[in-house]
C-alpha cells in the first residue's frame, strides 16, 4: 500500500500560514485530489492542485506556483532534488507488513549464501527507503550491507534515480553484489552498465527476489538497432526540456558542435514535455534527447524518427565505441 503523509503535510503547511498553497501530485494520487484540497483548506489556506503530469522532483512546478501567486508549493511523490523557493516535499512510501518483509529477507539471505556473497550494496528508489534500512538492520551478521551517499541530485542515502546512480558508485568498491529494492525493471537495468557483479532485484511488493541478467541483452539489441538506423542520418534535432531538473542546454550546444564537426546539420528545440506529437513537421532525420534518459528507453516507439540519448549519438558519430554503451545519467 502507498502511504501519503497528508497529516504531517497539513501540520507543516499550517505552521507557515500561507494564503494560497499550490500542490503538485503524481498521477497515482489524483484519486485523492479532493481529500488533499479539503484537508489543506480546513487548516486555513486556499489550495489549488496542479493536474499536469509529474514524474519526478526534476519537474518541480515552482514557475507555475509563482504564476498562480502561491505562497507555498507542496510537492507530493518525490524527494528533494534541488532547492525550490518556499517548497515542501513529501515523498510517497510503500508500507509492507514487517512479518512478510522478514520472510523475504530470509530468502534473500539464502540467495546470497548460495553464491557466497557477503558484502552487498543496498539501493532503492525513494518509495522503498524505509525497507532499505530495515533490510540492513535485519540481515544476518555474516552479511555486510553498504548504503552509499549520492550526489546533490539524490536526497537519501542508498537512493537511486533512473538518471543517477551516484549513491551506488560511492560504495561499489566495497561490495561483491548489488541488491536493488523496488518495482520496475528500469533501475536494475541501469546497474548492469555500471558493474559486472551480480545484481539482485528484490521486489517487496510482489515478494520476488531474482538475479537480474536476461533483460540486458534484449535491451541492448533494441538500442543497437536504433543506433544502426541513424548511421546515415544527415540532420538531427537536439531536444532540450525546459523542466528545471531536466534542462541541459549547454550539453545540447556541445552536441550540436560535435554533429557539425562531422559535416552534419543540427538544430536545437526546446519544450516542457518531450512529446512525439510536438515534433511532427520538424525536418530532421533523427532526434537527440538531452532530458530524462527514460524518454528514449520507455517511449522510443512513439516517436516517428529514431531518438537517441547523447552517448548513443557519440557512438553513431564514432566518438565512442559500441562497447562503451551505457545509460546516460544526469547530475
Ligand atoms: S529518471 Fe527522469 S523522471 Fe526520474 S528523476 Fe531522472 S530525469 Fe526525472
Amino acid at each position: 500500500m502507498i502511504k501519503i503523509e497528508l497529516s504531517r503535510a497539513v501540520k507543516e503547511i499550517a505552521k507557515r500560514k500561507p494564503k494560497l498553497v499550490v500542490v503538485q501530485i503524481p498521477e497515482g494520487l489524483k484519486t485523492r485530489t479532493n481529500e488533499i484540497i479539503e484537508k489543506i483548506e480546513a487548516s486555513g489556506s486556499e489550495c489549488i492542485v496542479l493536474m499536469d503530469p509529474c514524474f519526478g522532483a526534476c519537474d518541480l512546478a515552482s514557475d507555475k506556483a509563482e504564476k498562480l501567486g502561491a505562497d507555498l508549493l507542496v510537492h507530493f511523490g518525490h524527494s528533494k532534488m534541488y532547492e525550490g523557493k518556499n517548497t515542501l516535499f513529501f515523498p510517497l512510501f510503500y508500507s509492507i507488513d514487517s512479518g512478510k518483509m522478514v520472510a523475504q529477507i530470509g530468502r534473500l539471505e539464502e540467495e546470497l549464501d548460495k553464491r557466497n556473497l557477503k558484502n552487498i550494496c543496498l539501493a532503492s528508489t525513494i518509495q522503498f527507503r524505509d525497507h532499505l534500512k530495515f533490510i540492513r538492520e535485519s540481515l544476518g551478521k555474516k552479511f555486510k550491507a553498504h548504503i552509499g551517499k549520492g550526489s546533490s541530485r539524490i536526497a537519501e542515502e542508498g537512493q537511486v534515480l533512473g538518471c543517477n546512480y551516484s549513491s551506488f558508485r560511492n560504495v561499489n568498491a566495497e561490495c561483491d553484489a548489488v541488491v536493488f529494492i523496488g518495482d520496475g525493471l528500469f533501475h536494475p537495468l541501469g546497474f548492469t552498465f555500471l558493474t559486472e557483479k551480480p545484481i539482485f532485484h528484490f521486489n517487496p511488493l510482489g515478494g520476488t527476489i531474482r538475479e537480474f541478467e536476461d533483460e540486458r541483452e534484449m535491451f541492448l539489441r533494441k538500442r543497437h538497432g536504433a543506433i544502426a538506423s541513424v548511421q546515415n542520418a544527415k540532420s538531427f534535432a537536439i531536444l532540450v526540456s525546459t523542466k528545471s531538473g531536466q534542462m541541459f542546454k549547454e550539453r545540447a550546444f556541445e552536441l550540436r558542435k560535435l554533429i557539425e564537426s562531422k559535416g552534419k546539420k543540427a538544430i536545437i528545440l526546446a519544450m516542457d514535455y518531450i512529446m512525439p506529437e510536438y515534433l511532427l513537421g520538424v525536418e530532421a532525420d533523427a532526434y537527440v534527447n538531452t532530458a530524462c534518459p527514460r524518454i528514449v528507453i520507455d517511449d522510443y516507439s512513439s516517436f516517428k524518427k529514431p531518438i537517441l540519448n547523447p552517448t548513443e549519438l557519440e557512438i553513431v558519430l564514432g566518438v565512442k565505441k559500441w562497447e562503451e554503451f551505457k545509460l546516460d545519467e544526469l547530475d
